[in-house]
């Protein structure tokens, strides 16, 4: 059906229907003047599986995301349907098939968030000039990374922190839509004395939120457990501080030491009560972290990653066990062996002798993979998860300029692990690297699709028809201006300029749609921003000043803070004060 017979057809449709309440279609767009001018294009869905309530929510949230972008209207509707959603149990769970049906498109899912993710093809297939051009895509897709997940780190103010329960729901549904499967999330017991703070109540309220809204799309809750807890515990159970000769294990964090009968007391007992206030909305997953923050350099408890941590992960997965029957474990080996202390080799021989309490094993640096598990195997043969860093390298603060998209960056790290990694947890700070947490969740999963085609399919989606080429090349300008500066090489300043130039004329020529979208506000802020640090006046001038305090409310920063880690993600505004100073 091509596109003038399929508005045809809706217009016929929501007429038959009696159906006259929708806007007409914005003047200036070409598509406006190819159909008549009082048409009402209407997209009918038909819901085989209606029974099923998460199928009607998935619905909503297709509705929400075409009726956001063009005129069109979207219906449930029982007859002349153009969009069917199935479930079929045939399928793999996870899997979706888009096939057509007669004159409708019929997605079905092996189960509801199968078809969540179908819907999120769907969605980022189709046309949105003016009105909805259906999705010619038709296939069968299945994920081949098992674990699927975000790791949102809640702390320090950030967006995850200060976001409202709607802004969270819907972030969760658009992660969802490119085929995140879980989420994890922390109580951030770096901000908070002890359970009597009267800020943990409001971040329990918060994570339970959280929690709440993964559900509603299906996705599972993680969450992350270590020797690192409240601020506010005892001094004389301290944790010993870790050699660090390179400065990346993190002594900021307040570890315990497990080995101190009751320090691991402390930690049993924080950990369950956390437990208790996760009973009731459920707790799929729980990873367990080894460094930056944790860790303890006593005698009793090293080498820490496979003495004192075995022994503390190990106890809590029994507890955890006693709450959540099915509680699935993974445990991180985040800065094993360095400095080299046989970590690895360690947990290889301890796995051997017994490892069934363990699910998991992730993996992941600052920089390249870690060799061990790619040159001698994963430890206990468990499968592989990665842990990309997708927040920090290459800009300070972190989303402090605006979109970090690090596509290339992330395709090279990918390439080393591949053939062995079955899914992972980028690791995020906020909303700025959107681009790099569906480039990752991508690979997980079709680990052959690269960065540059997920990145094509984004840009339709979030920006429109007809601009991808311009827009991977802004993308590649802001990547070589970070590389260049978190490697202290020079930037290229005509690059820079250009790209300045480019968002520039792309915003003009963006409907409102895409001018009113953040992920397309955060590009240009960026190109702004660029300009002004590296050929403009820099961070003081009226033009980045502006930038910086629009990133400012878009991420719900604090001009004034009390959170003596916030100017980690805070833009670097140079009105911006934190007035119990800075760690
Ligand atoms: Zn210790």
């Amino acid at each position: 059906m091509n596109r003038r017979v399929f508005l045809q057809r809706s217009g016929m449709a929501a007429l038959s229907a009696g159906w006259t309440g929708c806007a007409p279609p914005p003047l200036n767009r070409s598509a406006a003047s190819s159909g008549p001018p009082s048409s009402c294009p209407v997209l009918r869905v038909r819901l085989a599986a209606a029974t099923d309530p998460a199928v009607g929510k998935i619905l909503t949230i297709l509705q929400d995301r075409i009726q956001t972008r063009c005129a069109t209207a979207v219906l449930a509707a029982n007859t002349d349907a153009q969009l069917i959603f199935d479930l079929d149990e045939r399928l793999p769970a996870e899997a979706f098939r888009i096939e057509q049906k007669e004159t409708a498109v019929l997605i079905a899912g092996g189960s509801p968030r199968g078809l969540l993710y179908g819907a999120g093809k769907f969605l980022r297939t189709s046309g949105y000039d003016g009105v909805f051009q259906p999705s010619t895509w038709r296939g069968f897709s299945n994920p081949q990374g098992a674990v699927r997940g975000m790791y949102f780190a809640t702390h320090f103010h950030n967006w995850y922190h200060q976001a409202s329960k709607q802004e969270m729901a819907r972030y969760l549904e658009d992660l969802a839509l490119w085929g995140v499967n879980a989420v994890m999330a922390v109580l951030p017991m770096i901000n908070l004395q002890g359970w009597k703070d009267p800020q943990t109540e409001p971040a329990m309220a918060m994570l339970r939120q959280t929690v709440t809204a993964a559900r509603e799309v299906g996705l599972q809750f993680v969450t992350g457990l270590s020797n690192a807890l409240f601020a506010g515990a005892p001094l004389h159970i301290r944790a010993t501080p870790l050699p660090d000769p390179t400065r990346r294990r993190g002594n900021s964090g307040h570890p315990i030491c497990f080995s101190h009968p009751e320090g691991r007391a402390y930690i049993l007992d924080t950990t369950r009560q956390l437990f208790e206030n996760l009973v009731d909305v459920g707790l799929d997953a729980v990873m367990f972290w080894p460094y930056d923050e944790g860790g303890c350099a006593c005698a009793p408890c090293s080498p820490w990653g496979t003495n004192g941590y075995l022994r503390m992960s190990r106890e809590l997965t029994q507890l955890g066990r006693s709450y959540f029957p099915g509680l699935k474990t993974i445990i991180s080996t985040w800065m094993f062996d360095t400095p080299p202390e046989g970590e690895w080799q360690g947990l290889t021989r301890l796995l051997s002798e017994e490892g069934e309490w363990l699910d998991y094993i992730l993996a992941d640096s600052h920089e390249d993979f870690p060799r061990y598990p790619l040159d001698q195997g994963v430890p206990g043969g468990k499968p592989l998860l990665n842990f990309p860093e997708i927040s920090m390298w290459g800009n300070w603060p972190w989303g402090g300029f605006g979109a970090h998209p690090l596509p290339s960056r992330f395709q090279r790290l990918w390439d080393q692990i591949k053939h062995v990694a079955q899914g992972g947890f980028p690791y995020s700070e906020g909303i700025y690297e959107d681009m790099n947490k569906v480039v990752a969740v991508q690979f997980y999963w079709n680990r052959d699709q690269s960065s540059r085609a997920t990145l094509e399919e984004y840009i339709a989606y979030e920006f429109g028809a007809g601009v991808a080429s311009e827009v991977l090349n802004l993308i590649d300008t802001f990547e070589r201006t970070a590389t260049a500066a978190q490697l202290k090489q020079s930037v290229d300043v005509d690059a820079v300029r250009h790209a300045a130039a480019a968002a520039e004329a792309l915003h003009q020529g963006f409907p409102e749609w895409v001018r009113n979208n953040w992920r397309w506000e955060i590009m240009r802020l960026r190109a702004i921003l660029d300009h002004e640090r590296f050929a403009g006046s820099g961070l003081d001038s009226p033009a980045a000043e502006n930038a910086l305090l629009r990133l400012i409310e878009l991420y719900h920063c604090q001009l004034e803070s009390q959170d003596p880690y916030h100017h980690r993600v805070r833009p670097p505004l140079r009105r911006a004060v934190s007035l119990r100073g800075k760690l």
